[in-house]
């Protein structure tokens, strides 16, 4: 019987995982000891940082054709429970009833959801662009506002949050608008943040361009105020001002999976688990945690991985080397990932693209929106499925930053 590295999740974190795993398992010429399995829903990628977009096309890419050219299984399923003193999981098959999957390492990479506060009416009357289901039902929405009768609520959208995704999905919006309701349609975009300035995580020298971003797009700015409740047709605030809408979206804050809760040790505030410089989780054996469910050191300067796609694809080639290589006998590789940028969409004025911790602005408007495209167009996406050149960019050290 092989041993069996199993990676929940196919994500970002989940596909490099079980790229790299294949790879360091083929260097040391155990592909008859060590078998990859993935467990995810369907053998896709989601791309998550595309899901604010107007056009859905592409978003999901199929991966079977990848596992198969390096070797790796693909269980359709989602992973319930992990016994890690049996050190066996429970799956639930999409195909219907369970499978006890035991493994030898497991690679937790199920990433992360949007947060959704008790806020009364959100649950049932906010949209958001966070999983690819969800995104498909505001995009479902957007569309299907010109057969409405014309109304404020219907012209207006809300979006709460002044995060990054809030900043992208704002100032797609009048893109998307225009593409619904026609191009000579009045509509209103209102962003809302509890800070005082949207984007403001981002330091003194992002903010403006954030600023000049939104008024290019029309979006108004609600700041210092929080949303207080959703209903079918409007969005209220703390303070006071009800605005009728019938699309609110909601796009604050991130949880990391519900199931680095069942992995044994200490997490962070968003959930994450703690882990060691090999992406071990330090109080489980045999488990490692990776993507926007580990909190990671990135340097020796304390900044730790955002909950990113950019983190998640270095951290993923981490884990799933060094969960192999425990196996294969191969030395292990510690993450680290000192270079760190953001590259933020902002409608048709452009894009922001900073460098390093201190978001030192590098390129703005067109010139940055290249960029952005190049990467979420081409750099995230899944590689062509050659063994060879997959191997050759599935290893640990490999980081794609411009
Ligand atoms: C709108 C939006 C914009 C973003 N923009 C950016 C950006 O510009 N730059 C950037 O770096 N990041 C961005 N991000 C963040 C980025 O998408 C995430 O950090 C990244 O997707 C994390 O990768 P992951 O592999 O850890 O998790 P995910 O991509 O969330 O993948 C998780 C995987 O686990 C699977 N899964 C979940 N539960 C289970 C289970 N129980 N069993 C088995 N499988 C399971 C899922 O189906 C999925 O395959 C954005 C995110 C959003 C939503």
């Amino acid at each position: 019987m092989p041993q069996k590295i199993v990676v929940a999740g196919s994500g970002f974190a989940g596909l490099w995982s079980a790229l790299s795993a294949a790879r360091t398992i083929a260097l040391a010429e155990k592909q008859g000891e060590i078998e990859v399995i993935v467990v995810s829903p369907t053998p896709n990628l989601v791309i998550r940082p595309r899901l604010y977009e107007a056009e859905l096309d592409n978003m999901n890419p199929d991966l079977q054709e990848l596992f198969a050219a390096v070797g790796v299984k693909h269980v359709p399923g989602l992973v319930e429970t992990i016994d890690t003193d049996a050190r066996t999981l429970t799956v639930a098959l999409i195909a219907g009833g369970h499978e006890a999957i035991a493994y030898d390492r497991f690679v937790l990479a199920t990433g992360s959801q949007l947060f959704r506060p008790n806020v009364p009416g959100l649950a049932e009357y906010a949209f958001d662009a966070d999983q690819f289901d969800s995104a498909q039902a505001l995009d479902a929405h957007l569309k299907g506002l010109i057969r409405q009768p014309e109304s404020d609520a219907r012209n207006t959208v809300v979006v709460a949050g002044g995060g990054l995704t809030g900043l992208e999905a704002a100032t797609e919006m009048p893109i998307r608008l225009r593409a619904a309701l026609g191009e000579d349609a009045a509509f209103r975009v209102i962003l809302i943040d509890t800070a005082d300035k949207p984007g403001g995580s981002l330091g003194d020298e992002a903010a403006p361009y954030f600023a000049e971003a939104l008024a290019f797009a029309g979006v108004e700015v609600r700041t210092g105020v929080r949303v207080t409740a959703i209903d079918a047709t409007s969005v209220t605030l703390s303070s006071g001002e009800r605005i009728e809408t019938k699309t609110a979206m909601w796009t604050a804050g991130m949880r990391a999976n519900a199931l680095a809760a069942q992995i044994p040790g200490e997490k962070d505030e968003i959930g994450r688990v703690i882990g060691d410089s090999y992406l071990r989780a330090p109080a489980a054996s045999g488990i490692f945690v990776t993507g926007d469910t580990v909190r990671a050191a990135t340097d020796e300067l304390g900044n730790v991985a955002a909950m990113s796609c950019q983190h998640a694809l270095s951290l993923g080639r981490v884990a799933g080397h060094n969960a192999a290589a425990e196996l294969a006998g191969s030395a292990l590789h510690p993450y680290s990932q000192p270079k760190y940028v953001t590259c933020v969409d902002l409608g048709d004025w452009g894009a922001l693209y900073t460098e390093g911790w201190d978001r030192q602005v590098r390129l703005t408007r067109a010139e940055a929106k290249a960029l952005k495209q190049e990467i979420n167009r081409v750099w995230i996406y899944p590689p062509a499925a050659d063994r060879d050149a997959v191997f050759a960019v599935a290893h640990p050290d490999f980081v794609i930053v411009p």
